[in-house]
């Protein structure tokens, strides 16, 4: 690529390392007509799939709002930034895996939930809480009644054997 500092056409590779979980390439660059060095990242272009709203109107996927309403739920609980990422970074994984240039809003939303249960519980409920709308009180509370199940499930497996 051309140089930015003065454009000249031949720039030479004199560095070039893996970044970003080996899903970018950061090269340093130096200009062989002036010497100043710069760097470029290079990145496989995927494509996002569309949604497909429950209405059928259709809108891009858009990365920050998936991150917020997950950051909303996880407000104030013991999930740190990397695990957020990381979850962000599988539910991406899954929609460009699926190879479809459009998909339910639905899809994405079941898989936040997934993702979700697994980071956290209390975020978990909350997100669902909204993106189901619970119908009605009773229906809330058989979610939570499943939840605390599986927790104590999850628990009693821990416990030593009673004597
Ligand atoms: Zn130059």
């Amino acid at each position: 690529m051309h140089c930015p500092f003065c454009l000249a056409e031949y720039t030479k590779v004199v560095d070039s390392r893996l970044v970003a979980e080996g899903n970018q390439v950061r090269r340093r660059r130096m200009c062989l007509s002036c010497s100043e060095r710069f760097t470029t990242y290079e990145t496989a272009e995927l494509l996002m799939p569309r949604l497909i709203k429950e209405d059928g109107s259709r809108e891009p996927f858009d990365e920050e709002k998936l991150r917020s309403g997950m950051l909303r739920a996880l407000e104030k609980r013991p999930v740190g930034l990397e695990q957020i990422e990381s979850a962000i970074n599988q539910i991406k994984h899954y929609l460009q895996a699926t190879g479809e240039r459009e998909i339910g809003s639905v899809v994405v939303g079941e898989k936040v939930m997934e993702q979700l249960r697994q980071l956290d519980e209390v975020a978990y409920v909350r997100f669902a809480s909204v993106y189901r709308r619970f119908q009605d009180v009773s229906e809330f509370k058989s979610e939570i009644d499943k939840l605390e199940q599986a927790i104590n499930e999850d628990t009693s497996a821990d416990m030593p054997p009673v004597e």
